[in-house]
């Protein structure tokens, strides 16, 4: 068979290098290019064992497909370990021939994959907790001044076709090669499954996806790797990055996400910061604004004041920005633009007499900001101080208590009135009565809901109601819907209310009366409801 014809093979094979072996499978022929410089394989390889050029491992697979090999067919893509000698290795992908013109001969044509590396025996390798993971990265980026530091997820495909027997030696390799392309070589950790994540300095992916491939070519087995990173250290608060990594590490984990390949811990990621990063533009732009909505007497139906809650542009409800912006640690300047719309409604012209209040966010209480900033907004305006009130939503738990009540009391000094929001459901409510002093509470929505069919709902809030006379706390029934639950809730003992009975959020405070009120003649009706 001519040369040219034999070129023409190794086109057809878009490989690199064509080699053609004779029928006791010794090299006749090598040409194209070298698995590395100096490497030449017409002088190297002419006259030698093709099986000699490889690994032991994959020796015997190349044996298997040669034996295999029927005459004019062609074999599947095998990847092989090419030995490079001194320990060093190259990834090949070798393809086999049976030519009828050329036999007994044989073409295999090879493909030169990733770059050559040192193969040291695989140790036991500790792999980090998904915690020690984040201790890692919080002090790696506290540490990394201008240095990129990327967080690559890997997913491993195809560990469900490993037998079981070799399972334990294929996680032990990935293991380590995972390690040795992580910061440190001590960087990497095992999420869940299949999912892997490890911090690198290097922004190109291909190194992690190459060691993987180098395990699979040498274990015989085909594994392969999906990897993705994100930059870390894009310009963001490496603070928040953190909390966006822990969050969406929950997440993914809270989901069973790992191994859903819709919402891998990346892409989760990925949406987090962009999130995050959206979230500080709106504050920044305080592009969103507030619905005012009634908090009556129960007993005159008088407005009391109104609630201020927050509306966010292409959101159906507040609650999941709120939730996200808490975990982020970015709440507190939210919740302080808030209080800031709301003291520019009350000085609006015709508001003078219009007692706001504002939701916090625990989370805003857990440093000075919050607190320190809101005095700054209302300094020298007493009148404002008096008619502001702020609602102490419990979604976010409040880390130090102590702490906390420090700053409430400097606010309460300064003549805010403070209420708990939501009291009943959560589980530091009364840890929260007991170390925070507060002027309210509001109980809890579910609760007053369901008080009318529900005795132990019934008998929670008039215990309540008693609990908070004795302590000089004022009352707030939230998610007042219909006037039979009004009634109930005056029957009860509870001051104000609120709901859709006396009105739904609206863009500006409602000046007039919003519902007929419950008749206080009626006060003592429901008592024999249970
Ligand atoms: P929240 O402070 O308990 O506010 C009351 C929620 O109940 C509001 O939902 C309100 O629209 C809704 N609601 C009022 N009356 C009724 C009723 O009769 N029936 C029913 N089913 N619902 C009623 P919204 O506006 O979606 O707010 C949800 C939560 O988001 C708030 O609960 C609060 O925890 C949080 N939030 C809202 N604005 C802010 C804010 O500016 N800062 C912070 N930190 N949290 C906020
Ligand atoms: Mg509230
Ligand atoms: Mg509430």
């Amino acid at each position: 068979m001519a040369l040219n014809s034999r070129l023409l093979g190794l086109a057809f094979a878009s490989a690199d290098t064509l080699v053609e072996i004779d029928g006791g499978g010794r090299i006749v022929l090598a040409m194209g290019a070298a698995p590395c410089a100096g490497h030449s394989p017409e002088a190297t390889w002419t006259g030698r064992s093709l099986t000699d050029l490889f690994e032991a491992r994959s020796v015997e697979r190349l044996e298997a497909a040669l034996t295999d090999l029927t005459p004019g067919a062609r074999s599947e893509p095998l990847d092989l370990m090419y030995d490079l000698g001194r320990g060093t290795y190259r990834r090949v992908r070798l393809r086999l021939f049976s030519l009828p013109e050329l036999a007994p001969h044989l073409s295999c044509a090879l493909t030169w994959l990733g770059q050559p590396f040192a193969l040291e025996a695989p140790q036991p390798t500790e792999m980090l907790s998904r915690d020690d993971l984040l201790r890692q990265t919080s002090g790696l980026l506290a540490a990394s001044g201008s240095d990129a530091i990327n967080l690559a997820f890997v997913d491993v495909t195809g560990l469900e076709s490993v037998e079981p027997d070799r399972m334990e030696g294929l996680k032990a390799h990935l293991h380590h090669a995972l390690q040795s392309v992580s910061i440190d070589g001590a960087s990497a950790s095992h999420l869940a499954g299949n999912a892997y994540a490890l911090l690198r300095r290097d922004g190109d992916a291909s190194a992690v996806e190459d060691a993987i491939h180098n395990v699979a070519a040498l274990e015989g087995i085909d594994v392969g790797a999906d990897v993705r990173q994100v930059n870390l250290t894009n310009g963001r608060d490496r603070h928040a990055t953190l909390r966006a990594m822990r969050h969406a590490l929950e997440v993914c984990i809270t989901n069973g996400a790992l191994d859903a390949p819709d919402v891998t811990f990346h892409k989760t990621l990925d949406r987090t910061l962009v999130q995050m990063d959206s979230f500080r533009a709106m504050v920044k732009a305080r592009d969103f604004s507030l619905h005012y909505q009634p908090i009556v007497d129960l007993r005159t139906g008088a407005v009391h004041h109104f609630e201020a809650l927050a509306r966010i542009p292409g959101s159906d409800g507040p609650e999941s920005t709120i939730r996200l912006a808490e975990t982020l640690a970015l709440i507190d300047s939210f919740d302080l633009v808030v209080a800031e719309k709301a003291i520019q409604q009350m000085k609006s012209p015709g508001y003078g007499l219009t007692h706001i209040a504002v939701n916090v966010s625990a989370g805003s209480l857990d440093s000075d900001a919050y607190g320190e900033a809101l005095l700054r907004l209302s300094a020298n305006d007493p009148d404002i101080r008096r008619r502001l009130s702020l609602e102490i939503t419990e979604t976010a738990s409040i880390a130090d208590l102590e702490g906390a009540q420090k700053r409430l009391a400097r606010i309460r000094k300064a003549g805010f009135r403070v209420y708990l929001d939501d009291f009943g459901v959560g589980a530091s409510c009364f840890d929260y009565l007991n170390h925070l002093t507060v002027d309210g509470v509001k109980i809890d929505g579910g609760f007053v809901m369901r008080a009318c069919e529900d005795e132990k709902s019934r008998t929670l809030i008039r215990h309540l109601v008693d609990m908070c006379a004795g302590l000089k706390l004022k009352t707030v029934a939230e998610r007042v819907e219909t006037g039979q639950v009004a009634e109930l809730m005056v029957g009860l003992g509870v001051d104000l209310g609120q709901g859709w009975f006396y009105g739904k959020p609206e863009p500006r405070p409602r000046l007039e009366p919003p519902a007929p009120p419950v008749a206080a003649r009626r006060r003592g009706a429901v008592e024999s409801w249970g």
